[in-house]
C-alpha cells in the first residue's frame, strides 16, 4: 500500500493509540499519588485492639498498606496525625438525610408543605452536617418522599455534592394507615404518588413494592413491623404487618440480593420481624426475653436508638413536638435503655443507629456516651459504628476497619476515645475514600468546589 493511502487509512486510528497511550500515562501518573497517614493511635475493632505508630498508604481512595514501618514514596503526601487516636470511619446505621428540613419540629405534615426538589436541595447541608461529624457511610432507611434517597445518594457519589457514602431504602414497606405512611389527614385527600409508594396490604402487595424498589436501585429494604411514636393515628404498641407479610418482604428482598431492616417498637412485632429473617430489627424498644434470645439465635442485628429520646423530651419541653406524640413516647425510653442492657449483656450482635432526624444532623456522635453509660465498653460502642455496621451492610470486605483493600475512610480525634468514649463528639480529621473533608477540627472542602 501506498504511504499516502496507508496514513489516510490508518493514520486516524493512529493519532487515536497515541491519544489513548498518553491518557493512560496521565492515568497512571495520577494513580501513582499515594497519600500517607501517620496514626499515633489506630484502633483496629476487627481485633477490638490499639496499635501504635502506625502508617497507612493510600492509593486511588483505597487503602494500599498499613503498618508500622513501611517504605514510603519520596513524593508521598504526607498527613501527620501521630499526636492522634484514628479510627475508621463511622457508620450510622439508622438514618432520615434525605428529608430537608421537613423532620424539624417532630411532624411529618412539613413534608406536605414543600415539593419533593425543596425536600431533596434542604437535604445537602443534612448530608454535609453528617460527613463533618465523623460519619462516612450511613444506611439511610426511608424517606416519606420515595427515592429521594436515591437521587442524594447519586449525587454525592458523583461528587456534585459533600456527604457520607449512602445506601438507601427508597421508600417505606408499610401498612395503609401505618408507621410508615403519612396520616392524620382528611381520608378523601389524595396524596401525591411519592407520600405512598410503599404501601402495602397483603403478602404479594409486598412483594410487588420490593420488586418496585429493587428496580428503582435500592440498596436494602425497609418495612414497618409495628406502630410508631412519631406518626399521628399509630401506636408503636400495635403490631402491623403479618408474620407472613414480613416472610414475604425478606423472602423478596433476597431473590434481590438485598437485605431486610424492620421497624419493631413491641415485643410481638421484633419477634415477627426475626423469625421472619430480617437483617436488622431497628428500635427493638420493647423486646423482652424470648425476643433477645431469638435475636442471638438467628444473628439477627439490634439497632437501639437509645440517644434520640433526650431530642423527644427537649421537643417536648419546647413545644415543638405533637402532643400525640409525646403520649406515645411516655416510658418508653427508659424501657428502651433497659432493654438495651440487656441485649448487650446477653451478647446480642449490636449495630449503630440514632435515627438521625429526630436530633439535629450531625449530633450521631452523642449516641456513644449513652451506649457506654448503658451497658457497652467503649471499644463494644465503636465496634458497633464500624466493624459490626460493615457486617450488617454486608460490607464488610470495603468498610468498617482500616485495612489493605478497604476504602480509606477514616477520622481522628485527640485523647483516648477508649477512656472517654465522649471524645467521639469532636472529630478534627475526616477523610472518605481518600480524600480530607476535614482537618485540625475545621472542613476543608467548601460546598461550591
Ligand atoms: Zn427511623
Amino acid at each position: 500500500m501506498a504511504l499516502a493511502a496507508w496514513l489516510l487509512t490508518y493514520g486516524g486510528i493512529l493519532k487515536r493509540n497515541v491519544l489513548v497511550v498518553f491518557a493512560l500515562a496521565l492515568g497512571e501518573l495520577a494513580a501513582a499519588q499515594i497519600t500517607v497517614v501517620k496514626a499515633g493511635r489506630l484502633i483496629d475493632p476487627d481485633s477490638g485492639t490499639v496499635l501504635t505508630n502506625q502508617v497507612i498508604m493510600i492509593k486511588d481512595g483505597k487503602i494500599q498498606a498499613v503498618g508500622p514501618a513501611l517504605a514510603l514514596p519520596a513524593d508521598a503526601t504526607t498527613i501527620d496525625l501521630s499526636d492522634k487516636t484514628v479510627l475508621p470511619g463511622l457508620i450510622d446505621c439508622h438514618t432520615h438525610v434525605a428529608d430537608g428540613r421537613s423532620l424539624e419540629g417532630g411532624d411529618p405534615f412539613n413534608v406536605l408543605k414543600k415539593t419533593a426538589s425543596q425536600i431533596a436541595l434542604e437535604s445537602i447541608p443534612n448530608a454535609r452536617k453528617t460527613l463533618l461529624s465523623g460519619f462516612t457511610t450511613v444506611r439511610d432507611v426511608g424517606t416519606y418522599r420515595a427515592l429521594n434517597d436515591i437521587a442524594l445518594r447519586d449525587a454525592i457519589a458523583r461528587g456534585d455534592i459533600i456527604g457520607p457514602r449512602m445506601y438507601v431504602a427508597g421508600a417505606y414497606i408499610t401498612i395503609t394507615g401505618g408507621a410508615g405512611a403519612m396520616t392524620g389527614q382528611a381520608p378523601d385527600l389524595q396524596l401525591p404518588w411519592d407520600l405512598h409508594y410503599g404501601e402495602a396490604n397483603s403478602p404479594w402487595e409486598v412483594r410487588q413494592k420490593v420488586r418496585l424498589l429493587a428496580h428503582d436501585g435500592v440498596d436494602h429494604i425497609k418495612v414497618l413491623s409495628t406502630g410508631a411514636v412519631l406518626t399521628h393515628g399509630s401506636s408503636p404498641n400495635a403490631t402491623e404487618f403479618t408474620l407472613e407479610e414480613l416472610q414475604a418482604a425478606v423472602d423478596e428482598a433476597h431473590n434481590f440480593g438485598l437485605r431486610v431492616a424492620a421497624h419493631a417498637h413491641n415485643a410481638q412485632g421484633i419477634k415477627n420481624a426475626i423469625r421472619a429473617g430480617v437483617a436488622s430489627v431497628e428500635h427493638a424498644t420493647l423486646i423482652d426475653d424470648e425476643g433477645i434470645e431469638l435475636a442471638k439465635k438467628n444473628g439477627t442485628y439490634l439497632d437501639m436508638d437509645i440517644y434520640d429520646e433526650e431530642c423527644i423530651q427537649e421537643q417536648g419541653r419546647n413545644g415543638t413536638i405533637p402532643l400525640d406524640f409525646l403520649e406515645h413516647d411516655r416510658e418508653l425510653g427508659e424501657k428502651h435503655r433497659q432493654n438495651f442492657r440487656k441485649a448487650v449483656q446477653a451478647g446480642v450482635k449490636m449495630a449503630f443507629g440514632t435515627d438521625l432526624g429526630v436530633c439535629a444532623y450531625g449530633t450521631s456522635p452523642k449516641q456513644f456516651a449513652f451506649m457506654v453509660k448503658y451497658g457497652m465498653t467503649p471499644m463494644q460502642a465503636i465496634q458497633a459504628a464500624t466493624s459490626n455496621a460493615a457486617d450488617l451492610l454486608g460490607h464488610a470486605k470495603e468498610l468498617g476497619s482500616i485495612k489493605v483493600g478497604k476504602y480509606a475512610d477514616m477520622v481522628a480525634v485527640s485523647g483516648d476515645p477508649l477512656k472517654d468514649v465522649s471524645l467521639l463528639e469532636r472529630v478534627e480529621f475526616v477523610m472518605k475514600e481518600g480524600k480530607v473533608y476535614k482537618s485540625a477540627g475545621k472542613a476543608t472542602c467548601s460546598q461550591q468546589e
